[in-house]
């Protein structure tokens, strides 16, 4: 083992066991799903709230970089030590209470999204953030990156259910932003500060979540199109007749044909290799009949072919394509530029024709689906890691991509966040004035710089760094 620097051996004698420098814990703090590596010196998992408190005091003193995680799933390379340092594991942080008659979850950082859904739904509530990594994410992760993920049209994001937080300045003074009350108008709102800002202005230790009641009945249907563009036109043609799906996915033919080379199955019988949209009605049943009745209108019109569930399990078969079409990705290149970029629903047509370009240009599959009640698409451009030349396409044609996103009024990400992954692109989002207000956020709150270094504004060509080579729980 290799020899620990005087400021761990003062973090391990404050601190005692939960200060971890063995190989493998130093390992597996060393990279999230970014697959980047970097390794720390230690890793902390607390026990108790207090030792973020002592583990950031010292580290400002003795001038260390600490970076927090839960999971680990980012993809962005968020939660990769950069600049070594300690790692504040969070998962031991997990106690969670349902308060059944207020319709409120009080969890601590460490607590898994579907663990706390599951919670909210045995009391009839519903906590509708639902990133496709629910089983694994964290809660203080999902705040961290403002998740979203299927229900984000009709319900919103994380944003939009945390009514509370408390946690750690990165000066390791304690703060409690907001109350367990829907209104909370006293002084400046430094909650909504810290959500989404990436583990860099402060650490989240525990959360009050608003639930909504568990919508009573749910319906789904799955619709076939001709093409790209004429499914990316019915959906803003069933958004403009006022039906709100709870959900609404959204698959072009290329993540269709991945989903079934990988199944050996077709997502649709009889319309193989087509696009589709999958939709999902939820609400109480007066609701849920009346938008029926307009959807199946809407799908006689706009179709090639549709299909409902004909109950829950048949439901869930279909959600089940839609899961695997993002690992199914790899029989395409064995590296993956996965954006997630939103777009306006009114550029919809002109973004799918966009692709088309960008896919013929470039000479790569980019498969793309994603979410079409808040036009957030999942844009996937495959390589070969091997293979310089298609190294250098995948680059420009990211550049490229996002390029298009910002000029046609979208955002470099609708979900993921910025991490190391997306640094390049800042700049094409935010003005000068822009980028400096949130660096001096950043020196306000953490001027030593100690908390998560080198991310968001410090550009970072991911696609130049070697990725490690391990399989994740979540990698399908
Ligand atoms: C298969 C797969 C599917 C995904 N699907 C979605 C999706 O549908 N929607 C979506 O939004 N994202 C999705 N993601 C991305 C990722 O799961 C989310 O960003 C998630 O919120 C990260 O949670 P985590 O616990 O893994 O956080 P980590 O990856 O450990 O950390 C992420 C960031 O949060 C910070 N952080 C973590 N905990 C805290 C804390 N307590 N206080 C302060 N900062 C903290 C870290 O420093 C880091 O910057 C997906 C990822 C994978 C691998």
């Amino acid at each position: 083992m290799a020899s620990m620097s005087p400021a761990t051996t003062q973090l391990k004698r404050r601190l005692g066991a939960v200060v971890r420098t063995d190989r493998r814990s130093l390992w597996e703090a060393s990279f999230d799903s970014s697959k980047l590596s970097f390794l720390p010196e230690a890793v902390v998992r607390p026990r108790k709230r207090e030792d973020i408190g002592v583990v950031l005091t010292l580290a400002n003193r003795l001038r260390v970089p600490v970076t927090v995680r839960g999971r680990g799933t980012t993809l962005t390379g968020a939660a990769v030590p950069l600049h070594g340092g300690w790692v504040i594991d969070l998962l031991g942080l997990r106690r969670l209470r349902i308060d059944a008659e207020a319709g409120l979850a009080y969890v601590q950082a460490g607590a898994t999204n579907a663990v706390v859904r599951a919670a909210a739904e045995a009391e009839g509530w519903f906590y509708p953030p639902d990133p496709s990594s629910d089983k694994y994410c964290t809660i203080g992760g999902n705040i961290a990156c403002n998740a979203g993920g299927m229900h984000g049209g009709k319900y919103g994001v994380t944003r939009d259910y945390v009514l509370a937080l408390k946690g750690y300045l990165p000066t390791g003074e304690w703060v409690e932003w907001g109350t367990a009350t829907k209104k909370f108008s006293a002084g400046f709102n430094l909650r909504d500060l810290w959500i989404g800002s990436e583990g860099m202005l402060g650490i989240v230790t525990d959360a009050v979540l608003k639930l909504i009641p568990l919508p009573p009945v749910r319906w789904t249907l799955l619709t076939s199109f001709a093409d790209e563009v004429t499914a990316l036109h019915a959906a803003r043609e069933l958004f403009a007749a006022r039906v709100q799906p709870a959900i609404c996915e959204y698959l072009d033919r290329y993540s269709v044909q991945c989903a079934e080379r990988a199944t050996g199955r077709s997502v649709f019988e009889g319309q193989a290799g087509r696009p589709v949209i999958l939709l999902e009605l939820a609400g109480g049943a007066g609701e849920v009949a009346g938008q029926k009745r307009v959807l199946l209108d809407w799908a006689r019109r706009n179709t090639v072919a549709f299909r409902e569930a004909r109950d829950r399990a048949a439901a869930e078969e279909l959600w089940s394509v839609r899961r695997k079409c993002s690992g199914a990705m790899f029989e395409l290149g064995d590296a993956k530029l996965n954006e997630d970029i939103a777009i306006p629903m009114r550029q919809y047509e002109r973004f799918a024709r966009f692709l088309d370009a960008l896919r013929r240009k470039s000479g790569l599959p980019i498969p793309t689906f994603g979410h079409l009640a808040d036009g957030n698409l999942h844009v996937n451009i495959m390589y070969h890691r091997a293979d310089p030349a298609e190294c250098r396409a995948a680059e420009a044609a990211v550049v490229r991509l996002m390029e298009t996103v910002v000029a046609l009024g979208g955002t470099i990400s609708g979900e993921h966040g910025i991490g190391l992954a997306k640094t390049p692109f800042l700049r094409l989002q935010h003005s000068k004035a822009e980028v400096n207000a949130m660096l001096a956020v950043k020196r306000a709150l953490d001027p030593r710089g100690i908390l998560n270094p080198g991310k968001m504004f410090d550009v970072f060509q991911v696609w130049k760094h070697p990725r490690v080579d391990v399989h994740l729980p979540w990698d399908h």
